[in-house]
């Protein structure tokens, strides 16, 4: 396992992503593991308060909401149909569950996904974890006006 603990983009050391995506998804920083990842129930903090990692490059955007309605649809779809075929619930039982299910692991699963997503981002130095600007601000745009 190797983590390391500041350092620039390109150089040859490399920092693990496992321990980052776990340490994400308890909620801590994904550097040290110490402090607070979030600050609101979505909202990562700006810079941790036990290392001074700064965590504000990351760009979670609609990556943990994809994952979360990939494996909430799995767990209902999946029971769903396992009820349906080998159970005789009345209809009011699904109606009750399901949604309700639903809904409880989309909040449940939330912020623990979008955690990992920060510990991922950090692990692979993407958004200025790395210690450099975050690409856009590296590559501008190419003047208007010069295609064919
Ligand atoms: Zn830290």
């Amino acid at each position: 396992m190797v983590v390391q603990l500041h350092g620039r983009a390109g150089d040859a050391a490399t920092r693990d992503w496992r321990p980052a995506i776990t340490r994400g998804v308890r909620g801590r920083c994904p550097h040290c593991g110490e402090g607070r990842l979030f600050r609101a129930f979505l909202k990562p903090v700006d810079r941790c308060e036990s290392c001074g990692e700064e965590l504000h490059h990351q760009r979670a955007d609609d990556l943990p909401p994809y994952i979360v309605i990939t494996i909430v649809g799995h767990v209902v779809v999946g029971g769903l149909l396992l009820a349906e075929k080998y159970g005789d619930w009345p209809m009011w039982w699904h109606m009750a569950l399901w949604p309700a299910l639903t809904i409880l692991l989309s909040f449940a699963l939330m912020q623990p996904v979008k955690g990992g997503v920060v510990g991922l981002q950090w692990a692979l130095r993407m958004h200025g974890f790395g210690g450099e600007p975050d690409l856009p601000e590296r590559q501008p745009l190419p003047p208007r006006g010069r295609q064919p």
